[in-house]
Formats: C-alpha cells, sequence, structure tokens
C-alpha cells in the first residue's frame, strides 16, 4: 500500500522534534500534531501494536507556525479557531 507523501510547506527545528506536518487547503493551513505510542503506552495499552504508532492526532487552522513564528497562510482571511482531534488509540 502506498501513501502518498503530501508536499512539505513548512519545517522547522521544533517541527523535527516531532510528528508535526502542515497542511494547505485552499488558503486555509492547517497544523496537524500526532501523539505517537511509547514504550510505556504499548504496556499500558494492548491496542496499540507498535512503538511510533500515531494514538491522537490534533489538526488546527493556524495562519503561523506556532513555533518558529513564520507566515504560512497567504490570504488576509481571519482564522477562526477551531481544531479537530482524531484518536486511534482503541479508547482503552
Ligand atoms: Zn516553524
Amino acid at each position: 500500500m502506498l501513501n502518498e507523501v503530501p508536499a512539505l510547506i513548512h519545517n522547522c527545528s521544533s517541527c523535527s522534534l516531532a510528528e508535526i506536518w502542515f497542511e494547505e487547503d485552499g488558503s486555509d493551513v492547517y497544523l496537524n500534531l500526532n501523539r505517537v505510542a511509547t514504550e510505556e503506552d504499548l504496556e499500558s495499552n494492548h491496542c496499540l501494536e507498535y512503538e511510533g504508532q500515531a494514538i491522537e492526532t490534533v489538526q488546527i487552522q493556524v495562519a503561523f507556525c506556532p513555533y518558529c513564528g513564520q507566515k504560512l497562510a497567504s490570504g488576509k482571511k481571519v482564522v477562526v479557531p477551531q481544531f479537530q482531534h482524531y484518536n486511534f488509540g482503541g479508547g482503552k
């Protein structure tokens, strides 16, 4: 199974420390942040299969990178604060 890797629209030293990526949807820019399973998570949650597995993802609309301050959204439209939360951990 091939997953297409989305084009990186921004990368900085903070972003390289965690599973973070930015996504563009028209003039909107979204920050996606993954929480991945650690060894400890694997021991306490048997629904998890491997270290590094994504447990949760939050997606937040942003205008700037919150870590280095670079402007990412090109439009002048006001960003409406909102987020999506995805839970892949099996909920136990
Ligand atoms: Zn940045």
